[in-house]
């Protein structure tokens, strides 16, 4: 059995105040990590704070990071500072790091690799675009961006990774894929890493869903087959949402 993962990701949003604020209301409210993974990804500049009152169940996450680990690499972060930070995950290759920071399959790959050199859980975005969906070619955009991804990690690494399928056309609009159609993608998904990997590789992968989910319509995405979590935008921004999100069993 696969253990739900929901994380939120916070985005370009809340100062100090309002991130400590945050972490005071949900810490002492979330369920066990044997029951459920809660992560909540902020800006750098808030994770330590954060991690620091992260209490008992919960785990912070960055939102992105490099791949090197020191250099003349201004304005990035260094996976280093992540993992002594005690940041336990991070996103990489959302789609509005892919659409806005060039950010490419390879490079998410190169970070992929480095994030285990320092225990950090890489939370992998892909996705398509609306165009790509209505010319059929979500399998094969998804199923590039998993194998590029992953490639040259181990099997076992590849068990603790974490695949958020995020269709670009339902981040931030509203329009969440019907859960028949999230659950199709992420199984498709899934048999694309049988087929890289073996079944009991894909059978241990978590495979998370985003894109507009709400505490109206987490319980129905997590209820299908081959969604085993949730990567949550705006409803994780506030404690009443992001608790109905993690409590959502
Ligand atoms: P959303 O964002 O929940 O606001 O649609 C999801 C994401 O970008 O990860």
């Amino acid at each position: 059995m696969r253990k739900p993962i929901i994380a939120g990701n916070w985005k370009m949003h809340k100062t100090r105040d309002e991130a400590l604020q945050f972490i005071y209301a949900v810490n002492q409210n979330v369920q066990s990590d044997e029951v459920i993974d809660t992560v909540v990804c902020a800006p750098d500049v808030l994770l330590r704070c954060l991690v620091k009152r992260q209490g008992d169940y919960v785990r912070i996450g960055a939102q992105n990071m490099h791949f090197e680990e020191q250099g003349a690499f201004t304005g990035e972060t260094s996976p280093i500072v992540l993992q002594d930070t005690g940041v336990k995950y991070v996103i990489l290759g959302h789609s509005e790091r892919r659409a806005m920071f060039n950010e490419t399959d390879e490079t998410v790959n190169k970070k992929a690799l480095k994030a285990f050199e320092h225990e950090l859980t890489p939370i992998v975005c892909v996705g398509e675009a609306l165009e790509q969906r209505e010319n059929g070619t979500t399998n094969e955009v998804v199923d590039a961006q998993v194998t590029k991804a992953l490639n040259g990690l181990t099997n076992e690494q590849i068990k603790e990774v974490v695949i958020a399928y995020e269709p670009i056309w339902a981040i931030g609009t509203g329009k969440t894929a019907t859960p028949e159609m999230a659950n199709e993608t992420c199984g498709y998904i899934r048999t694309v890493l049988e087929r890289e990997y073996g079944k009991d590789v894909a059978d241990a992968v978590r495979i998370q869903y985003g894109g507009s989910v709400k505490p109206h319509n987490i319980k129905e995405l997590m209820s299908q087959e081959h969604i085993d979590g949730a990567l949550v935008g705006g409803a994780s921004l506030e404690p009443e949402s992001f608790l109905a999100l993690v409590n959502y069993n």
